[in-house]
């Protein structure tokens, strides 16, 4: 393993003498721990900062703000933390403590402790890294229990005996799985056999801290990584269990389909290699998620899926709100679902424009995530299939452009409106004039008349007559 030059690597850092200063001044111990060491041994770049304080970490943190000229401190009693931001740095800094915990909360009562104590209570044995910013051992690095060596061999471990890890705190669970699959580790088989016994736990954390974490998941650069250990060691039964659903293969006859979970961690991690958009990644991983209730066997057919994209579509505002997921996504990701299948039907046979017109609306401007998503589908094996339904996609983008350019109609709306309608047909603000004008639109779409007010006026009056009576 190579020696880190710490102390070297620190000194860039235009923060850091000031705190040694205050340090010295009154006299406490102060490190830097957790991520931002463990980071800086991988060569990443991090601006959050974890400053342990051994002593009164308050007193430390509100000199130390004032010291480098800063005003504006978070200063959290209860928890003896304190957090302010220091040109692109968030710097946080915590008071030396040690944790009890009651079996039906993860919050714990701290209480003052040593470092020892301190680093023991860290969840995992890279997160327990430390570095002196003390004169006398300036940029030492204090590693009690093999951390160093756990990030060479690119495993997470806990300090102590997992199932008390887990027990105390259970959100720590997610947080293994979501380092193993931000930094594409291994994870050591105790962990997922104490995330096994302690799944259920889970239910003790708030949905955001849990989703929080999840969604960390969906982000990192293969999200497979962190989803299938989920789903190995019970947790996503646990937390999603309607993803964990998708596992399984029925065989009939000489009839089997694919494994939907697998087919969706490829889907994921597809749509990960070019998007870092993580709410189409998360489309992705439900856009097949209703195909366990719509399952059907048919004699001479084999497996089909009817209506899986509109009941997946259906299913969605349940699970957000279950899983406290932010609302405003929803609409985008019911729309992808829904649509999934639109492009592939598109692109069987020959396309009129009235259909490529109908799926440019719908889509709006979600319509490039959406061939994205439909491309991402294709997880066959067979090249020469492939490269046909990618054709495929592209030739219905193409007819799409040629549409677009023959009527721009991504903000599509009657060129007759309402008001005009209401004087024409003498009518009072109504449905009627609603369902006169989506007679119009829909007109245009079926390609009978061309988007344009002269003909959507002659239109209106030969249709008029018919709705009036
Ligand atoms: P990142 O910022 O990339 O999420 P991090 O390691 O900095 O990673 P934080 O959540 O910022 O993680 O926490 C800072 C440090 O505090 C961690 O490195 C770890 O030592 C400790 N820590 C955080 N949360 C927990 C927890 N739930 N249980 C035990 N230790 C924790
Ligand atoms: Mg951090």
């Amino acid at each position: 393993m190579n020696e880190i030059d710490f102390k070297n690597k620190l000194k860039g850092l235009l923060f850091i003498p000031a705190a040694m200063q205050i340090a010295k001044e009154i006299n406490v111990e102060v490190y830097i721990v957790g991520g931002f060491v463990r980071d800086m041994v991988l060569g990443r770049k991090k601006n959050e900062i974890d400053f342990l304080v051994i002593g009164n970490g308050l007193e430390f943190a509100s000199k130390y703000s004032i010291a480098l000229g800063i005003s504006k401190i978070d200063i959290f009693k209860n928890f003896g933390t304190a957090h302010f931001r220091y040109n692109d740095f968030n710097l946080e800094i915590v008071g030396a403590r040690k944790e009890s915990y009651s079996r039906n909360s993860r919050k714990p009562d701290v209480t003052v402790g040593s470092f020892e104590e301190d680093i023991e209570r860290r969840d995992f044995t890279i997160n327990t890294l430390a570095v002196s910013l003390n004169e006398e051992t300036f940029g030492c690095l204090i590693d009690t229990y093999s951390g160093l060596q756990d990030i060479h061999d690119r495993i997470i471990r806990t300090p102590i005996d997992p199932m008390l890890t887990f027990d105390d705190d259970p959100l720590r669970i997610m947080r293994a799985y979501r380092f193993a699959s931000q930094l594409d580790f291994k994870i050591h088989e105790s962990i997922n056999d104490a995330a096994n016994i302690l799944r259920e736990r889970l239910k003790i954390v708030s949905r955001e801290r849990v989703i929080d974490e999840f969604l960390k998941i969906l982000s990192s650069p293969a999200p497979s990584v962190g989803i299938k250990l989920l789903f190995y060691s019970g947790v996503l039964e646990v937390i999603f269990p309607e993803i964990a659903n998708l596992s399984g293969v029925d065989q009939r006859q000489d009839y089997h389909h694919k494994d939907v979970f697998l087919h969706t961690c490829q889907v994921v991690d597809n749509i990960a290699g070019i998007s870092n958009n993580v709410w189409l990644r998360f489309a992705a991983l439900v856009h097949d998620i209703a195909k366990p209730q719509t399952k059907k066997f048919i004699e001479g057919t084999g497996w089909t899926f009817h209506g899986h994209e509109e009941l997946g579509a259906r299913m969605m505002k349940n699970i957000f709100r279950k899983l406290k997921l932010p609302l405003t996504k929803l609409e985008y990701v019911e729309k992808l679902i829904r649509l999934h299948l639109r492009p592939i039907a598109l692109a069987k046979e020959e396309v009129t424009d009235s259909a490529i017109r109908r799926l440019i609306v719908s889509a709006g401007e979600d319509l490039e995530d959406l061939i994205t998503l439909c491309r991402a589908d294709i997880t066959s094996k067979n090249m020469e299939k492939v490269s046909k339904y990618l054709d495929n996609y592209e030739r219905v983008m193409k007819k799409v452009w040629e549409v677009e350019e023959k009527d721009k109609l991504r903000v599509f709306q009657s060129p007759v409106r309402g008001e005009e309608i209401m004087k024409l047909c003498n009518l009072k603000p109504s449905k009627k004039v609603g369902e006169i004008k989506s007679a119009i639109e829909d007109a245009i779409l079926d390609g009978k008349i061309g988007n344009n007010y002269e003909e959507a006026y002659q239109y209106l009056i030969s249709i008029k007559d018919s709705f009036l009576d």
